[in-house]
């Protein structure tokens, strides 16, 4: 069975013994046990830890300082099915659940923020979007190939003009000749150079804003051929490749280095009408509902970096010997890394539990929002403090530290900035006290307050409802 692929034992090198022995157990193994865990996620986690400390850890800071894409590793990634983890095993993915996507995420990054980012932007913003908004024929023309590993997906949504107020999407797709022809481009688009899938919005029809936003499936060639030459990955010439479709200069970023963002431009790009993804004007609202999912990766991405940088400071502290002791000691730098590690059990919880809500069917897009938010921002504390309490060392590029915080920075603004995380978090708090008066009738809504004899938890509601105002009461 394909998901029993992750399970092939790993050969234990000799370095990678040495590696584990290097790495505290805690927190970068990971909870032994956790109440939304199986077996089946530990057995998961331990297989993309030894993957990781084996193959990714090595060349993370070589692949930073040269911004090179990661190709062998994408290979194998591939291969052991970690590019389509929550993808049905009809259309080539291990067919596992999110909270096992999380665990990829989550433990990749530890070592190495860009492997992770790439998992997780061609997951739940290239694949996700076919899986759940297109036809039956289009999962099957598309979706084996991503999940598969065989190339590279992205999602096409920020332009110059369009970033967190995504509505104002400016590229064109006008209907001709039984298609639609696109132009415009879209920035800091995630492997708008080494992919070849693309998930992207257009407005078919400016005059009705958001609703007039209309999602398409593109395809084109990937700029590194060569690669895909040498690792049998990357490439697939029997993709409808559109005419059009190109990608600009790959970003300088100040971390993510080794994953890529281009530019990806349309100009005149003609697509079948059978490119078309869900119908038009329903394009915007079924991008927000990727997001949504997508921000569960981020912050379990987020998780990642915390973890492995609490690990890298922990494991220097408790080594580093100043005025007679090891740094460890001082009640400073000990409760300072104490503190953060009882935050990340808190991200964790709101991480995997958005999982499991959006494993469940239910409403899961403010715990989302709330995981990103809190995982992220808490990733660039956790990984400023390692580096301050590493001192010199921490500074630089001989640890992971400085690379983490870099890193870390990134998971506060791509899939919706941390403001943004919070705008959507508010939409929900206001729904939720303008549903009490609701609840309580008619008597209770005229009178903007609760009547005692509804209960203590209904008033205590109430002033908060007061302070939401006027947005609570529209
Ligand atoms: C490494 C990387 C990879 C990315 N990958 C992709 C990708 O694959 N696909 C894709 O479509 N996009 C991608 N993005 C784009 C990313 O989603 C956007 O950068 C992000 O949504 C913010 O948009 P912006 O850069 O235009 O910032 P702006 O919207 O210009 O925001 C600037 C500042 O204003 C704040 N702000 C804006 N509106 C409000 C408001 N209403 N209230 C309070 N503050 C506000 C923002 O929070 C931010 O601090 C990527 C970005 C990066 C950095």
């Amino acid at each position: 069975m394909a998901f029993m692929r992750f399970l092939r034992p790993l050969r234990v090198s000799p370095e990678l013994k040495r590696r584990r022995a290097l790495v505290p157990p805690f927190p970068c193994a990971g909870p032994a046990m956790h109440p939304f865990m199986d077996s089946s996620h530990l057995a998961l986690q331990a297989a993309v830890r030894d993957y990781a400390l084996e193959s990714v850890a090595p060349v993370a800071r070589e692949l930073d300082e040269t911004a090179r894409f990661p190709w062998d590793n994408v290979r194998a990634m591939g291969e052991r099915g970690w590019l389509g983890v929550p993808v049905p095993e009809e259309f080539g993915g291990m067919g596992l659940d999110y909270l096992s996507y999380v665990v990829v995420v989550e433990e990749l990054a530890k070592h190495d923020a860009s492997h992770a980012i790439t998992v997780a932007a061609h997951t739940t913003l290239g694949i996700a979007p076919i899986v759940a908004f297109g036809s039956e024929e289009q999962r099957r023309r598309f979706v084996p190939f991503l999940a598969s590993g065989q190339v590279l997906g992205g999602f096409g949504l920020t332009e110059p003009e369009a970033g967190s107020d995504s509505s104002g999407t400016r590229t064109r797709a006008v209907a001709e000749n039984g298609g639609y022809r696109i132009d415009g481009g879209k920035i800091f688009i995630t492997h708008a150079g080494v992919g070849e899938i693309f998930v992207v919005a257009a407005s078919t029809d400016p005059s009705k804003g958001a609703r007039g936003i209309t999602n398409f499936v593109v395809c084109k060639p990937t700029t590194a051929m060569e690669e895909a030459r040498r690792t049998g990955v990357g490439h697939r010439p029997e993709l409808p490749y559109t005419p059009g479709v190109t990608a600009g200069k790959k970003e300088d970023k100040l971390g993510w280095r080794a994953s890529d963002t281009r530019e990806l431009r349309f100009d005149g790009a003609w697509v079948r009408e059978d490119q078309r993804l869900g119908e038009e004007g329903q394009g915007f609202a079924n991008f927000m509902r990727t997001l949504d999912a997508g921000r569960i990766g981020i912050a379990a991405l987020s998780l990642g970096i915390a973890q492995g940088a609490l690990a890298c400071a922990v494991g220097y502290a408790a080594r580093r010997r100043q005025f007679g002791r090891p740094v460890w000691d001082f009640q400073e730098v000990q409760f300072g890394l104490a503190g953060l590690a009882a935050e990340i059990e808190a991200a964790r919880h709101l991480t995997y539990h958005a999982a499991w809500l959006k494993e469940r069917g239910a409403a899961f897009a403010k715990e989302a929002a709330m995981a990103k938010l809190v995982a992220s921002e808490l990733a660039t504390k956790t990984a400023r403090a390692a580096v301050q309490f590493m001192g010199g060392a921490g500074y630089t590029a001989d640890y992971p530290a400085e690379r983490m915080l870099r890193d870390a920075k990134a998971c506060e603004i791509g899939e919706g900035t941390s403001e943004i995380q919070k705008m959507v978090i508010g939409r929900h708090l206001a729904e939720e006290f303008k549903a009490v008066p609701e609840e309580f009738g008619t008597a209770a809504r005229e009178r903007k307050s609760v009547p005692r004899e509804l209960g203590t938890a209904a008033r205590e509601r109430e002033p908060a409802l007061r302070e939401f105002g006027t947005a609570a009461e529209a």
